[in-house]
């Protein structure tokens, strides 16, 4: 089940919309940035219904 969500891009600040596949109720991962293409570090909460409860992005460094 895919849900789109809007998230900011650590590095150049662009918003941008991600696809997040909620089939999986907690997921880290990593989504490149289609401005500056930089690697986002990406930790997504998803609920059984597969809505999106947490997404927060992180530069690589943070993570
Ligand atoms: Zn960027």
């Amino acid at each position: 089940m895919l849900r789109y969500c809007e998230v900011s891009c650590p590095y150049c600040g662009e918003t941008q919309t991600v696809a997040v596949d909620c089939s999986t109720e907690i997921q880290d991962y990593y989504e490149d940035c289609r401005v500056c293409c930089r690697s986002m570090s990406m930790h997504v909460t998803c609920s059984y219904e597969g809505e999106v409860l947490d997404l927060s992005v992180r530069s690589e460094d943070e993570a």
